[in-house]
């Protein structure tokens, strides 16, 4: 494993300032000095990525399809030395990082896929009409086109799956949109590893080498240099509200704005309706106990706010959660900053005005460094519709019961949270037939709605919408899980009146491609 940035698929000498990983669950650092990256690196990663775009965009998607899979193997390939490192830099346990590397190699055939197939260009053709009265129409064909350079910045709680390779990188490099990478300093040597099985993937698919960096980097000089570099056309981010919102600011500060795809915390709201919660509140509150605690909470989709009506069942629900939050071992968190966060606050929550600790772990794990502490806290609609800093992500297993007096009052509490990722319904069958004007709210909240299942678990499908009204994301439009997440790097081109010679493959009269198109406003996948 070597700590030399990646420079257009190569690595780049290196000077000066290095730094290690640290195991978060012992504080040990762990093997292998990475070094911080220079302007210079920023400079030559940035135009070797624009040069590698010119021809990069215009390969046949059948070889740009083949680099995706090819990507896949090699970092499958890694095997226990991938799995190893991964979770002696996260803290993650083995089986939960072998999923995530199921889903990271998925994810990105699942990209192979739709790229070799085709019809995701979104192509787009009315056929000149010369005779049309009073002016005659033109031929005009419309279709999807690469922005150009990309950079990721690798999350923390997703050390394969939303990292080096992960969902943003395999649509980036799907759109046609080389990548550059900054690395995320609490998983550097899993970085290292995937970067340097990325490379290989380049070496055996023939694609330019300029469509691959990553950088290393301990601070924030590098990331700031990477989105206000003119050549950088768009940037990717998961992790905090105060990160996305500084790197969204300075791409909207640049002389050419840029889009930033930011995803900043949400805290998914659960609700708990009365007749669910009376018919089963035992298994409810195991369903809740176990999403609240599932990775040490670490998921942007974790169940951080429940809200109930006071009724029947209720008190079971909280006596069955409580114990199950007493039982929750601790876990070590992804990293000393993310644990420092979780219990600062955490400890926050507590002292405003009518919250109340209702149970937490009673597992604590005191030969290991970094552990989380289960929380779960009570608290009354009222008080909570007065307070937005309760309204707040805690990142890890925190969760807030909000008690409503009425459904009334759970109707505000909802009105009144910021835009979610999710929003999930515990009901009754049935049940929800009394509750159209919540319902139709809903929408209006989130990206996604979830009837009878708990946030966590985001499925890598084409149907998955994994962003939602801000501050969840910045642009609700867009998803960064799932075949849609492509969409972030492209832009429509028109061609009007243009050779067929010289038009695209995918807008050709014959449809040499054999994709699927509107032509003349029918869907067909036949030449014309
Ligand atoms: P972060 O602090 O937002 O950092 C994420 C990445 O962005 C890191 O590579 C970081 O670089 C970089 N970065 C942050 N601010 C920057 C800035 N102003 N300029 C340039 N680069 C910047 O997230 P984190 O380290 O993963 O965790 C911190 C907190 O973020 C957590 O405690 C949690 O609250 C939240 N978080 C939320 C989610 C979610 O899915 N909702 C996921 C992860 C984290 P450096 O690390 O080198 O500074």
């Amino acid at each position: 494993m070597r700590g030399n940035h990646i420079i257009c698929s190569a690595y780049a000498e290196t000077a000066g300032k290095s730094f290690r990983a640290v195991n978060p669950a012992t504080g040990q650092e762990l093997a292998g000095d990475f070094y911080k990256a220079e302007v210079l690196d920023v400079e030559n990663a940035l135009k070797g990525a624009t040069l590698a775009y010119q021809s990069y965009k215009e390969l046949h998607k059948d070889l740009r399809a083949g680099f995706l899979r090819n990507i896949a193997d090699e970092i499958f390939a890694l095997g226990d030395q991938l799995i190893n490192r991964a979770s002696a830099e996260s803290g993650l346990p083995e089986a939960r990082l072998r999923g995530e590397l199921g889903r990271t190699t998925g994810q990105l055939r699942l990209f192979a896929d739709q790229i070799a197939e085709g019809s995701w260009v979104d192509a787009i053709i009315d056929t000149a009409q010369p005779d049309r009265q009073p002016l005659p129409r033109p031929d005009i064909r419309r279709m999807l086109v690469p922005l150009g350079p990309v950079v990721v910045f690798g999350a923390s709680n997703f050390p394969l799956a939303f990292s080096v390779a992960g969902g943003d990188t395999a649509s980036a490099l799907a759109a046609g949109c080389p990548v550059i990478v900054k690395a995320h300093p609490a998983h550097l040597g899993t970085s290292a590893l995937v970067g340097a099985a990325i490379v290989k993937a380049i070496e055996k698919s023939g694609v330019p080498k300029g469509v691959f960096s990553l950088l290393f980097d301990d601070g924030y000089t590098v990331g700031e240099q990477l989105v206000k570099h003119p050549y950088t056309k768009a940037v990717t981010f998961t992790g905090s509200f105060k990160g996305g919102s500084a790197l969204i600011s300075l791409a909207q500060e640049r002389a050419e704005p840029i889009p930033v795809f930011a995803e900043m915390g949400s805290i998914n709201p659960v609700i708990l309706l009365p007749q669910a919660i009376a018919n089963k509140p035992e298994e409810l509150a195991q369903q809740c106990a176990a999403s609240i605690a599932l990775g040490a909470g670490q998921f942007c989709t974790n169940p951080g706010l429940l809200i109930a009506v006071n009724s029947p069942g209720l008190e079971k629900f909280k006596a069955t959660l409580a114990d199950k939050i007493r039982e929750t071992p601790s876990a070590t968190m992804l990293s000393p900053g993310i644990y420092a966060n979780y219990n600062s606050r955490s400890a926050v929550m507590l002292k405003w005005d009518g919250v109340d600790l209702v149970a937490e772990s009673r597992q604590l794990n005191d030969q290991l460094q970094n552990q989380s502490v289960a929380r779960l806290v009570e608290v009354s609609a009222t008080d909570f519709l007065s307070n937005k800093e309760l309204h707040e992500e805690v990142f890890g297993p925190h969760s807030i019961l909000v008690i409503a007096e009425n459904m009334t009052e759970l109707e505000d509490v909802i009105h009144s949270v910021n835009g979610q990722l999710t929003i999930s319904l515990m009901a009754a069958p049935g049940e929800l037939e009394n509750y159209s004007a919540l319902l139709n709210d809903l929408t209006g909240k989130t990206g996604r709605l979830i009837l009878n299942g708990m946030p966590t678990g985001v499925e890598v499908c084409s149907a998955m919408q994994h962003g939602g009204p801000y501050p969840s994301t910045n642009d609700s439009r867009f998803t960064s899980v799932g075949t849609t997440a492509i969409h972030r790097f492209v832009r429509p081109v028109a061609w009007q009146d243009w050779e067929d010679a010289l038009l695209p493959d995918a807008l050709k009269a014959k449809n040499p491609l054999g994709i699927y198109r509107m032509v003349d406003q029918k869907l067909t996948n036949h030449g014309q």
